[in-house]
């Protein structure tokens, strides 16, 4: 095909590495479905790298974007602002909790957990408490593909290459569950028991602790009980710890309510989100934080004020894309049918003879042979040209495999997307 050859002299794409073949080029998306250049059509049980929400070309978030690119397709945003930004932060302020009500805009999730980070770092300095500069997060956490981002997702196993560079970030044991596991409760305690050790000996040097809510993503999709996340941010909050939830993967929708925070019934201090705020259609990223956290920035000397900013940040195209998503997201359809294929995968996980099985909201999913996400396990490459060829779009982090749809997606075909999993499985 013209694309892959021309692609595979010119390209250079993430993970890209000696067995990754060529490309497969794709045309066209509509709905759940991306066509490709060899006219197969691909169901995207990904949804497209965990961004898309509401289908492919969804018309409704593309009429947004033409009508706003006519209007006003970009202006700084340092001493300027535009309707698109205020609008879109005004709808997100009504589904937030009035604690969250600061919105700091940027470009993707690595950059809003940059500004995250050096915004916890900076509100002790600006309050002259010299010494809390520790970090915190959870191992096997994934927080982005730049250096503070890398430094606090250093156990991820992504960024070993660069382990020297970090600074010092501290971890205690992420506690992951699934279907019948049977020593849950033993792992949540060593978790907490660290935990406690720990913030005896730092709770009063930590700046901050960071981590993805109930979820795990490229770790392996690993998933932890919200009552324990519950235990470990009452502890934290007792040493005064500013609160950080990476939510680029698990907001909007994915974990079966907007948010994963509303499930661990806490709001953290400042949240991150990227990935679904515009639907999956624009690079776009906003990291919320409370008023408190704010005003420590509101002084008169430069020194105080937070010294960070993007070309394109708060793009008004990026803008009108999230506020498009987000009316779509709100409307009856979208929420029944969230719960609707919420319920296809809690009634069909356990029945895979599988590993691991697990689930939460709208996704799910389940290891083969082992119970730990093998990276470079080579089962992956073997799944991942079955189910293409089964037309499902679905792509194992190594033993791992996971679905998870966009909203659009018919339950139906998600049901029926279990049979063919369930064949490819008996055949392996
Ligand atoms: C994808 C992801 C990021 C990084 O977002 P990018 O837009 O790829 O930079 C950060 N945190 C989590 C939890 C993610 O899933």
């Amino acid at each position: 095909m013209g694309m892959q050859i021309k692609d595979s002299q010119l390209i250079w794409h993430p993970f890209q590495g000696p067995k990754s073949g060529l490309p497969i080029g794709i045309v066209k998306g509509k709905g759940a479905y991306l066509y490709g250049e060899d006219k197969k059509k691909y169901l995207d049980l990904i949804s497209s790298w965990w961004v898309n929400l509401h289908g492919h070309a969804h018309p409704k978030i593309a009429e947004a974007i033409y009508k706003q690119a006519s209007i006003l397709e970009h202006v700084i945003f340092a001493g300027f602002t535009h309707f698109p930004a205020v609008n879109l932060c005004e709808k997100l302020s009504m589904i937030l909790p009035s604690k969250l009500s600061r919105f700091f805009f940027s470009d993707n999730g690595s950059t809003a957990v940059e500004v995250a980070l050096k915004m916890a770092y900076q509100y002790w300095q600006n309050l002259s408490e010299y010494k809390r500069t520790r970090f915190l997060s959870f191992e096997g956490g994934y927080h982005g593909d730049t250096f503070g981002a890398m430094a606090v997702g250093k156990t991820s196993g992504f960024h070993n290459n660069f382990q020297k560079l970090f600074f010092e970030v501290d971890t205690i044991p992420f506690p992951s569950t699934w279907i019948g596991d049977e020593e849950i409760d033993k792992k949540e305690k060593a978790s907490l028991k660290a935990l406690n050790e720990y913030l005896e000996k730092n709770g009063s040097f930590c700046a901050c602790f960071i981590a993805e809510p109930l979820l795990q993503g490229a770790r392996g999709m690993r998933m932890c009980r919200s009552s324990f996340l519950q235990k470990v941010i009452a502890l934290l909050r007792s040493y005064g710890i500013i609160i950080i939830f990476d939510e680029i993967l698990t907001g909007f929708g994915r974990t079966g309510s907007t948010f994963a925070f509303e499930q661990v019934k806490e709001v953290p201090d400042i949240i991150c989100l990227a990935k679904g705020l515009s639907g999956g259609f624009l690079p776009i990223a906003l990291t919320v934080v409370s008023q408190s956290i704010f005003k420590a920035f509101c002084g008169t000397k430069f020194e105080k004020t937070f010294a960070h900013g993007h070309s394109y940040t708060a793009n008004p195209l990026g803008c009108a894309a999230a506020a498009a998503s987000l009316e779509i997201l709100l409307e009856k359809k979208t929420q029944d049918n969230i719960q609707a294929l919420a319920k296809v995968q809690r009634e069909n996980i356990a029945n895979l003879n599988v590993v691991a099985p697990r689930f939460l909201g709208t996704i799910a999913a389940f290891n083969l042979e082992s119970t730990r996400t093998i990276y470079s396990h080579k089962i992956a490459a073997k799944l991942k040209k079955l189910f293409l060829q089964e037309g499902l779009l679905l792509r194992p982090l190594g033993n791992t495999v996971y679905l998870m749809p966009p909203y659009c997606l018919k339950p139906k075909l998600l049901k029926e997307s279990y049979q063919k999993i369930a064949v490819i499985l008996s055949k392996l």
